[in-house]
């Protein structure tokens, strides 16, 4: 258990009908004692008044008092729940810190909680991404990781880890022999299942990580297509300018937007053409660098034919294009989705609205949120690297294995699976790593 004691406003900043202050560390009770002027009884919701040194009235308002361990942090943690108003939450910090509290680092509590073995590293970032939700479904996913849904489909997937490796060691014990052929076949078999588990495991957490971050759109295509009418019919506001004037939207314009629980930053671009305006020249060079960051383009013109080449090649490899014929109702067309040579085309009116349903519902398949994501959890760039990681160690554990490799080479790279898979919840967690994922939290979390 870490010796001092933290405190932080745990409220907004600003003023509101409640602002608590927390604090954590064994100088809980003295606080307490001294702000409330009697001992809290623990777990009960005990209203008095909040004193200065002095007997001066800071505010009235509930203290709560949660003992070790059984507390968010593992350790004493008392909460003072007053009045929300800026100057009454700094004077309540103020009193805590005279008793000896520091101030807390942004993410301190929950990385106590980490420490004190109440929270997996998985669930920590649960606590984040719960808080920094943009749509309900990522509510109900981060609720789920969690509630350590995702925690322990990776602690299952390592135990199986570890029945394989200690089965495989244990030959390792006979120098002189390598793996027989009946154990092999067993094992090839064990390997495949957990392969396949990773697999699992992998798809669903991308699924999850797009629920986190969104889809980034980027709308692109010739001037006066109707990128900008586009972009108000999808976010059902009038936030792009749309005039009958080519060349309008010089500047980039991002949004978001959700689509059934998918969170979508769209960005809007400058069209992209050749133009002589210094102005129209730097929308044009901002618009080709999003492209760049982009997980998908929609391509709008009025016609079939995608991008040329030139704004092709400024494309990520693997960054699908998806072609939006717009102004069907120009020329009496229904709306459509195909899949050609070339890619989705979706026919569709911006201006009308025929055809956007195709469109938002071929964005969720892309997203992989065709189904509802049952038992979906929330998942984070990194834990996709170290998924990622974790298969490559797989898939050389089954290289080994079917060329005939030594036990010890297949066990190793089993065991490197194993490390890397555990960094996800933190069994195997380097300390500039927890440095980094506590700092994004905010303060008095
Ligand atoms: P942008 O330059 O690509 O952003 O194009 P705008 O969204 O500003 O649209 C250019 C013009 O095309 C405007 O006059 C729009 O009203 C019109 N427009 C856009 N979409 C449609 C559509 O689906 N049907 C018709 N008839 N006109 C459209």
């Amino acid at each position: 258990m870490t010796a001092d004691t933290i405190v932080a406003v745990a409220t907004p900043p600003g003023v509101g009908g409640v602002g608590i202050v927390r604090v954590s560390g064994p100088l809980v009770p003295q606080i307490g004692l001294a702000i409330l002027g009697r001992s809290i009884a623990p777990r009960q919701a005990s209203f008095g008044v909040f004193r200065e040194a002095d007997g001066d009235f800071i505010d009235e308002g509930i203290a709560l008092l949660f003992p070790a361990p059984r507390s968010f942090t593992g350790e004493d943690v008392l909460e003072l729940q007053g009045h929300g108003g800026p100057v009454v939450m700094d004077l309540l910090l103020r009193r805590c810190l005279e008793l000896g509290a520091r101030p807390a680092r942004p993410g301190e509590f929950t990385e106590r909680a980490y420490l004190n073995g109440k929270l997996d590293l998985a669930q920590a970032e649960a606590v984040a991404d719960l808080i920094e939700s943009s749509t309900a479904l990522a509510v109900r996913l981060a609720g789920r990781s969690l509630q350590g849904v995702f925690s322990r489909r990776i602690e299952t997937l390592i135990e199986h880890l570890i029945q394989l490796r200690m089965y495989i060691e244990a030959t390792l014990d006979f120098p002189d022999e390598d793996i027989d052929d009946a154990s092999a076949s067993a094992v090839t078999e064990d390997l495949r299942q957990i392969i396949e588990m990773t697999r699992q495991i992998m798809a669903e957490a991308h699924q999850g990580q797009v629920i986190r971050e969104g889809l980034a759109v980027v709308i692109a295509g010739p001037p006066n297509a109707g990128k900008s009418t586009l972009l108000n019919a999808l976010s059902g506001t009038d936030a792009a300018i749309v005039t009958p004037i080519p060349g309008t939207t010089r500047d980039l314009l991002k949004l978001d937007i959700q689509i059934d629980g998918l969170p979508i930053r769209i960005i809007d671009t400058a069209g992209i053409r050749h133009s002589e305006d210094p102005v129209e020249q730097e929308g044009v060079r901002r618009a080709r660098a999003q492209l760049v960051e982009a997980d998908l383009v929609l391509w709008i013109d009025e016609t079939a034919e995608g991008p040329d080449e030139s704004i092709r090649n400024d494309l990520p490899a693997d960054c699908p294009i998806i072609r939006v014929r717009n102004k069907i109702d120009l020329l009496g067309l229904t709306p459509q989705c195909s899949e050609t040579d070339a890619g989705t085309e979706i026919a569709l009116s911006a201006a009308t609205g025929a055809g956007l349903d195709l469109l938002r519902a071929h964005l969720k398949t892309r997203a992989g949120l065709g189904a509802t994501p049952e038992g979906a959890f929330i998942a984070r760039r990194r834990h996709l690297d170290a998924l990622n990681r974790g298969w490559r160690h797989l898939q050389a554990a089954q290289h080994n294995l079917a060329h005939g490799a030594g036990a010890e080479l297949v066990a190793d790279e089993l065991f490197q699976a194993q490390n890397v898979f555990g960094e996800i919840t933190g069994q195997f967690t380097p300390d500039d790593l927890l440095g980094r994922i506590f700092s994004s939290f905010c303060i008095g979390k």
